[in-house]
């Protein structure tokens, strides 16, 4: 794994097939796709920044890379991928193998281009939403929160806001001393125009004559702009007396309803005014929600109490009434976004569900954040949103205006990318016909992104077969370019290129060196972001089987066996934990949806969605640490067996992290041992845990929950819901002939023992 991660470590990229099926039916042999995890901006503080334009090749468009053959007595550079000959421009004439520009450096696979005078003078903006259909109590941990973060605005950023409950208020910030708002209907979706009429943008100039207004900033004066985007140093004291100000929705609540509450009239509304104000510009909607969405074409349920919000069944048997015309309103809204450059970040916080999964494809498509809490006052939420704005020290390196191309050799086509972009439908030879997720295109927006933002890209193997002669040569290299325009959070417009190379194999020897080059843990967020994408869209879709067939089919392929012997079979190093990742991920939040609200399915889709693979691989299969007075703190199974009453565990599994004190560990607490100075040593071993739970605390964007418990407390399932049920094993474990392993809750033994037998027949 070690050397995988290395790669990751130089171009950002992890593959399942670090050497690659050579054609279309080895590949589809191999079941899991060739398949690349890619964090496009990922830092490296070593990487150079190049103060010129890229050359490119005058057929392809790729960029000059180290992959180049280059004849440097005739000044010409073969492209890698379409093998165009092309001339170095003049400024190029000092070249030799001597004297390298830094784009051909064999290290250099990946770099940056920074384009002098391209630095963007557009400011970033923000544009608050808020829900006002909230308690009090919840209303005065948002102001709180929201006036800390108006604080860490940077100075040169642009600011709105915009309240919502049974209305729609947009406040003019830039009035002076009196607060004006304009307020809309929340049942009715408003389009650009009418909000721009009833805003009197117009008002001392005629009305441009054409209808597209969209896109279009003339007929917009900066006055007018100014009134309801304002330099954040100037709105501060502004912005920090209408929070004061700021009440719960007043309209009364009759007790057999809910809140009115118009949510997507609101984020209607704050896509309007941004496409009219600044589009192209890295804006982002910022919208705090508290509860379900009622009124308006988005929301998710009616006012009526009696009526329960959608539940994963009823999604399943489709008697959701208000889903698919939610969903679809926010597709048309992911459109709007996308096409005027905008994100939408959603901080999701009610004990209810808000609409989450329906308002999914609008934050994905942007790249938007999201973070789902249980309240406006939970460290989840707070920490996060101070994550944000934060700049010092653990920064997140949010940038805008993304732009994602890829280039690969000829015999490779793009199905998709699973991941927060939105195809930007540029179809090519490049394209398979075959789609995953956002496909039939070589170019994606990527409105918003960040230093973690990682893309899954599946590819196609489209050779039919291989010459003999080529067979064994060692020289059968695939090439992969990946181009990332984006700006920087410093202002400038940036081009990161990867291009990378890796061997294809082909024919009746290449089974070893295709494992060899096996990368599991990426395979594994490659099958997790595949399965879940399946579970999405295809009604019927029956996940666990999907799974079972895959690894079996692995496992018959890649395992060393005799046939039919189920005790002679193993697995190479590079395949031997792969099973284990597909045993938990069939337990995992992503397949088993029932056990959670839609809500809570679309955040944890959305957040595996766009982490890179090590988080990933923390969300499938948490990982357990041991604390005890007899060793250092060691890596525990995931198992119940690691329970006992003289340990403390943690384990992490991304969006929670659990400290459990065994029975002996929590008496001992509870009597204060660790405050008498003989047991400093129990001090120090309750203390090691918090520390570590801590510093990943601080690593992580959505911050994550954490959970102290003891054992046989209540707060205990948290732990024993992950760990595999060893103990209950009572299986009699004959199930002949299926192909599938096992639907219950079965202990890894038992997943294991049913696996060997399916794969050796
Ligand atoms: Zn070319």
């Amino acid at each position: 794994m070690a050397e995988f991660m290395e790669l990751e470590g130089q171009d950002g990229v992890r593959m399942a097939w670090n050497v690659v099926p050579g054609t279309k039916q080895e590949a589809s042999n191999c079941v899991v796709p060739v398949s690349a995890i890619y964090t496009p901006i990922k830092p490296f503080p070593n990487m150079p920044v190049l103060p010129y334009a890229p050359l490119r090749c005058r057929n392809c468009r790729s960029v000059l890379n180290p992959f180049s053959i280059v004849d440097f007595a005739a000044k010409i550079w073969i492209c890698p991928f379409c093998f165009q000959r092309n001339h170095f421009p003049p400024h190029y004439a000092s070249i030799s193998d001597e004297n390298l520009p830094a784009e051909l450096f064999p290290q250099y696979t990946t770099i940056e281009y920074q384009s002098p005078g391209e630095a963007s003078s557009l400011p970033p903006v923000f544009m608050f939403v808020l829900d006002t259909s909230i308690i009090e109590e919840e209303m005065a941990f948002l102001k709180s929160s929201l006036s800390q973060a108006i604080g860490l605005l940077p100075d040169n950023s642009l600011v709105g806001l915009i309240t919502f409950g049974t209305l729609v208020h947009v406040h003019e910030l830039g009035f002076g001393a009196i607060p004006k708002t304009y307020v809309f209907k929340g049942s009715k979706d408003v389009s650009k125009d009418q909000l721009l009429e009833q805003m009197s943008f117009f008002l001392n100039k005629p009305k441009p004559t054409t209808g597209v207004i969209a896109g279009a900033r003339d007929g917009l004066s900066s006055e007018s702009i100014a009134r309801f985007l304002l330099p954040a140093s100037e709105c501060e004291f502004a912005l920090n007396s209408v929070l004061e100000e700021l009440q719960k929705d007043p309209w009364p609540i009759p007790a057999d309803q809910r809140a009115t509450r118009c949510t997507s009239t609101a984020l209607s509304v704050a896509a309007s005014l941004l496409g009219a104000c600044v589009p192209g510009s890295g804006a982002r909607i910022m919208a705090f929600i508290g509860g379900p969405s009622t009124e308006g074409p988005g929301a998710i349920v009616s006012k009526n109490l009696s009526e329960p919000i959608r539940s994963h069944k009823d999604l399943d048997k489709d008697s959701a009434p208000h889903y698919h015309k939610a969903v679809k309103f926010y597709e048309a809204l992911a459109k709007q976004l996308v096409h005027q450059g905008h994100v939408l970040d959603l901080f999701a916080c009610a004990l209810d569900q808000v609409g989450v999964a329906e308002l999914k494809v609008a934050v994905e498509r942007t790249g938007g954040l999201v973070v789902l809490a249980e309240s406006f006052g939970h460290s989840v939420f707070k920490d996060s949103l101070r994550r944000v704005f934060q700049s010092e020290d653990k920064d997140l390196g949010i940038s805008s205006n993304g732009i994602f191309e890829i280039n690969c050799s000829k015999d490779i086509k793009v199905q998709g990318i699973l991941g927060p972009c939105a195809s930007l439908e540029k179809k090519g030879p490049l394209c398979s016909d075959t789609i995953v997720g956002q496909g039939s295109t070589s170019a994606w927006k990527m409105c918003g992104l960040d230093q973690a933002t990682s893309l899954c890209l599946i590819f196609e193997i489209v050779k039919k077969d291989i010459p003999d002669s080529t067979v064994q040569s060692s020289g059968n290299q695939f090439y992969f370019q990946f181009l990332t325009y984006y700006q920087h959070s410093t202002g400038e417009m940036r081009l990161r290129v990867t291009t990378l190379s890796r061997r294809w194999v082909a024919g009746p020897g290449s089974i070893q060196d295709l494992i060899a080059g096996f990368d599991q843990e990426a395979a594994a967020v490659v099958m997790a972001r595949f399965v879940s994408f399946k579970m999405e869209i295809e009604a019927e879709f029956d996940p666990i089987r999907w799974l079972d067939k895959a690894l079996i089919h692995i496992c018959s392929r890649f395992g060393d066996y005799q046939k039919d012997s189920p005790s002679s079979f193993s697995l190479s190093p590079r395949f031997s934990i792969f099973p284990q990742f597909m045993f938990h991920l069939r337990r995992s939040q992503f397949v088993q949806v029932f056990n959670n609200s839609p809500d809570e399915t679309a955040y944890f889709r959305m957040i595996l969605n766009r982490e890179n693979v090590a988080n990933s691989v923390v969300m499938i299969q948490p990982s357990l640490i041991s604390y005890s007075f007899q060793s250092a703190p060691e890596p525990a199974l995931l198992d119940v067996a690691a329970i006992a009453a003289d340990r403390i565990l943690l384990l992490d599994s991304y969006f929670t992290i659990v400290i459990f004190h065994g029975s002996t560990i929590a008496q001992w607490r509870k009597a204060g041992y660790h405050n008498q100075p003989e047991h400093q040593a129990f001090a120090q071993l309750l203390q090691a845990p918090r520390g570590d739970a801590d510093a990943i605390i601080k690593e992580r964007f959505p911050v994550p929950r954490l959970v102290i418990c003891d054992q046989h407390g209540s707060q205990a399932r948290f732990l024993l819901a992950k760990l595999n049920p060893s103990a209950t094993y009572n299986s009699d474990g004959h199930h002949p002939g299926g192909d599938i392993i096992f639907t219950d809750d079965v202990s890894f033994e038992v997943f294991l023992d049913h696996l060997q037998r399916l794969a050796v027949q």
